[in-house]
């Protein structure tokens, strides 16, 4: 008997008609002897709603302060989910037992709304299904050792779903999502993007980690770290078709890579709208100065991604970089107050009207000329690069947000995935 972890997204559950049909689906599994453990995410739209309840009452609410409450409201909307994804197995005959976090328990740190799950107790699931049931699980959350429920972050489901698989050694993760597999690039910005069978599993963590939101980069880790296979498909064919077409349709994130996937040079296109530039003008360009301002940003617990130093001139230099936009105020708040004035500079700027495009692909490390390919499709079409930033399998670039879909769909074409095979 093989056990199998499902994960639903938001708009796969979205109905009582869809959640039946999730059932249905289950049920098939289940029926074909494997042990099913299922993760479902709330309702679409529903995380959206409670938080933005939250917000009517306090403008204030992505406040450290708010944040152990926005993880108590936010994480009723996967229990709603479970509770009605069991009733519905119930009615197609299926036994079903519906759990929360707190109850399994997924134990995760004290980070509120980004919290990281750091252990999974099995007892009580391996129970359920070696009692013949399908256990429900909520996606999204966990508990801290104080007690307190947390949530994983936007998006948590896909990592509660494989912390799962991974902790459950699950002979398979399905993640099954309201697109058929993961695209060349987001199919909603660009409708020629192709739909790939494999992507190994290192372009797949550079795409969710530069905002490719089909999986949450956590769970792209979680699925590297205990070797899970993990495949993301289509909830929308018909819930009776096949199981082995089922198993073998989406896309596998694989481990192995092979010499067809390398000579892809670029396998897809991310982007993210989610960040803000920060610069700081005329600070002095001496040792010491990128840590005193990023030191500060980090233990403020603020991520920083892309970062630029200009060459100096009279000794003084400019400084920028990226943080998310939620953290943008409080990076600003917070330089002003305890880092510019030892800098002897009040110059900060801000712009948060950007977006980050990147290109991936295993195949950049062995040729060379791949980024300059890409600022000369975005020079032709007008886009001035404001940062770039590298790695081995990726360039990622700055750009003013309104030419985010532009310079989506001009790398798409210059790299060739308007053609790529499916
Ligand atoms: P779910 O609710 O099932 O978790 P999400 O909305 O979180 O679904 O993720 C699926 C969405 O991810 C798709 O509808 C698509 O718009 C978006 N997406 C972004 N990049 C890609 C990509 N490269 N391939 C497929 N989908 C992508
Ligand atoms: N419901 C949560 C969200 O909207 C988690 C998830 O869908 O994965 O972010
Ligand atoms: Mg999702």
């Amino acid at each position: 008997m093989t056990l199998i972890v499902h994960k639903y997204g938001g708009t796969s559950m979205g109905s009582v008609e869809r959640i039946r049909n999730v059932a249905k689906r289950v049920a098939k599994w289940a029926r074909a002897g494997h042990q099913m453990v299922v993760v479902p995410s709330a309702m679409s739209g529903e995380t959206n709603r409670l938080l933005g309840l939250a917000k009517e009452l306090s403008p204030a609410s992505h406040s450290a302060a708010l944040a152990r409450e926005l993880d108590m409201i936010a994480s009723t909307g996967e229990q709603v989910s479970v509770g009605l994804l069991a009733i519905a197995l119930k009615a197609e005959g299926v036994e079903s037992v519906s759990y929360t976090g707190w109850q399994v328990p997924i134990k995760t740190d004290s980070a509120y709304t980004k919290a990281r799950i750091e252990s999974i107790d099995d007892a009580r699931v391996r129970a359920d299904l070696a009692a013949g049931k399908v256990v429900v699980i909520t996606g999204f959350q966990g508990i801290d050792a104080q007690g307190h429920v947390t949530t994983l972050g936007r998006g948590g489901s896909d990592t509660s779903a494989v912390a799962v698989a991974a902790a459950m050694k699950a002979a398979e993760c399905l993640i099954y999502t309201d697109v058929d597999g993961v695209y060349t690039t987001d199919p909603r910005v660009v409708p020629e993007a192709k739909r790939l069978d494999v992507i190994s599993f290192e372009e797949m963590l550079e795409m969710a980690s530069l905002g490719s939101k089909v999986l949450q980069i956590r769970s792209v880790e979680f699925a590297g770290k205990y070797r899970v296979p993990l495949r993301v498909l289509s909830s929308f064919t018909p819930w009776d078709i096949p199981i082995e077409e089922e198993a073998k349709s989406g896309t596998l994130i694989t481990f192995e890579e092979d010499e067809q996937m390398e000579q892809a040079v670029v396998s897809g296109i991310a982007f993210n709208r989610d960040e803000a530039k920060v610069s700081i003008l005329g600070v002095p360009d001496k040792p010491g100065i990128a840590f005193n301002i990023l030191g500060a940003v980090a233990d403020a617990n603020i991520e920083v991604d892309v970062i630029i130093q200009n060459l100096s001139k009279d000794g003084r230099t400019d400084f920028s970089f990226t943080v998310h936009r939620n953290d943008y105020a409080r990076t600003v708040d917070l330089l002003k107050a305890k880092v510019l004035p030892a800098l002897g500079t009040d110059r900060i700027e801000g712009d948060t009207r950007i977006c980050k495009v990147s290109i991936v692909g295993i195949g950049m490390r062995s040729h060379v000329g791949i980024a300059s390919k890409m600022f000369r499709a975005l020079s032709e079409e007008g886009i001035n690069i404001q940062m770039i930033s590298t790695s081995e399998i990726k360039t990622s670039v700055v750009i003013d947000e309104k030419y985010m879909e532009l310079a989506v769909r001009a790398l798409h074409r210059a790299f060739d995935l308007d053609q790529a095979a499916a």
